[in-house]
Order: C-alpha cells, then structure tokens, then sequence
C-alpha cells in the first residue's frame, strides 16, 4: 500500500518542490534542477499523509462519478460551473433558478432527479439553437433541424439532410466546448466527411477546437454521469 510513492519527477526552473495529485490519482513532482533524488524522496513522505488524502478523495470521486445522485447540498455542472442545489424559499417561475447557487422548487412532486433532468433538457434545447443559429449566420452556413440525444458515446451528429442533434449533458460543458461541437456538426453541413477540408472550415469558424476537443476527451465521461460532486469533496 505504498503505491502513493510512484511519482514522476519533472525538472523546472522554479525554486521549490511542488507535489501535484492528478485527476486520476497518480503523483507528478516538479523540482528545481539542484534538488537531489534524496532530498524529493523526504519532502514526499513529509507529506504523505497530504498526499494519501488527496489521492482518497479522487479516487472516491472516480469511483462515484458514473452513478448521478441527486440531493439538497450536492454540486451540479451547469454551463461549466458548479453550482449548490439548494431548496428555493421563495416561488420560482421555473422549477430550477440559477443564481450564485441553483435553486430547486420543491413544489412538484416529481423528485429532484426527474426536475432536474428536465429542467437540463429544457435548457439545453433552447440554448443548442440559439447557438446554432448564431453561430451558422456568423459563417453562412445552414441547417434544417436541431434536436437532442442521449447517446453513451457521441457529442453530436449530423444526418445528409442537415439535421443536428446534440447530447443535452453538454449542456454541463463550458460555453466554448459546446460551441466547438455545434461548429463541428454546422461543419458537416457543407464537408459530409472528416477529411482535410472539413477540419479546415472546422479550424476556420473555431481556432481552439483542439483543446476543446481534448476537454471533451479529458472530462467528457464525468458528463455523463452528471457531472454530480458531493460537497465534502470540494
Ligand atoms: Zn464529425
């Protein structure tokens, strides 16, 4: 059980030793050049105890993550930023508010888990087309439909008729993200492939596309499990 001590060494300008815990558990070290082997081994243990908290947290989160629960007090994904479910005192007129916290009304009786699910397809259906709209005028591109799916897998499709559909949890994702996808699905619109000139119009109406690509690669399967963290976590 002394795994917490496989640690990658990265040798950097800076002037002290700094442990980071990954998002999967793992340990990089970053150390000045003059810092002996030795010397970073100590300061590890010194810290262990830092460290093997750290790593039972993310691995209690990875461990949860795939299963979405739905309670008063956890931390929901919207738009890429946590916010607290809280219990709304006052009358709302829709079933979920955004404010510095989100605000549920508990007045129906069709539960959280179900509220809160609708309330996210509703969002993201209304928010999806107004971005596809704007952003197919923006580069005179345009498409016949949008509508939402809940595939396992994949962010968005485009069908030859130039029907857009879009997994409602991006609606977890940051704004940029999102926008990326439309792009690459309005993209398809005019490139029925993923060759050379698709990428290209891809790159045109999106610079960043890569790394939003890579977010999606990164944290894309915590979206689907709702993107739900317990606040004992945070
Ligand atoms: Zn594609």
């Amino acid at each position: 059980m002394s795994d917490f001590l496989d640690y990658a060494i990265v040798r950097t300008a800076r002037r002290s030793v700094q442990i980071q815990v990954n998002a999967d558990a793992s340990i990089s070290v970053r150390a000045p050049k003059w810092v002996s082997k030795d010397h970073i081994h100590r300061f590890i243990q010194s810290k262990s105890n830092w460290i093997i908290k750290k790593q039972s947290q993310i691995q209690q989160r990875l461990l949860h993550q795939s299963e979405a629960s739905f309670e008063l007090g956890y931390y929901y994904l919207y738009l890429g930023r946590y916010y607290q479910l809280h219990a709304s005192k006052v009358p709302l007129s829709e079933p979920v508010a955004i404010s510095d916290n989100m605000e549920i009304s508990l007045e129906s009786n069709l539960g959280l888990e179900k509220t809160l699910n609708q309330w996210y397809r509703k969002k993201a259906l209304t928010y999806f087309e107004q971005e596809t709209i704007r952003i197919s005028r923006l580069h005179g591109l345009s498409f016949s439909e949008i509508s939402l799916s809940q595939a396992k897998r994949r962010w968005g499709t485009c069908t030859a008729q130039k029907k857009i559909r879009l997994n409602w949890r991006l609606i977890l994702a940051p704004e940029s993200v999102i926008e990326y996808v439309i792009c690459h699905e309005l993209a398809h619109t005019r490139h029925f492939h993923h060759q050379r000139s698709f990428w290209k119009l891809v790159e045109s109406m999106c610079p960043n596309w890569k790394s939003h690509q890579a977010w999606l690669s990164e944290f894309g399967h915590f979206l689907h499990g709702s993107g739900v963290v317990r606040p004992l976590e945070f």
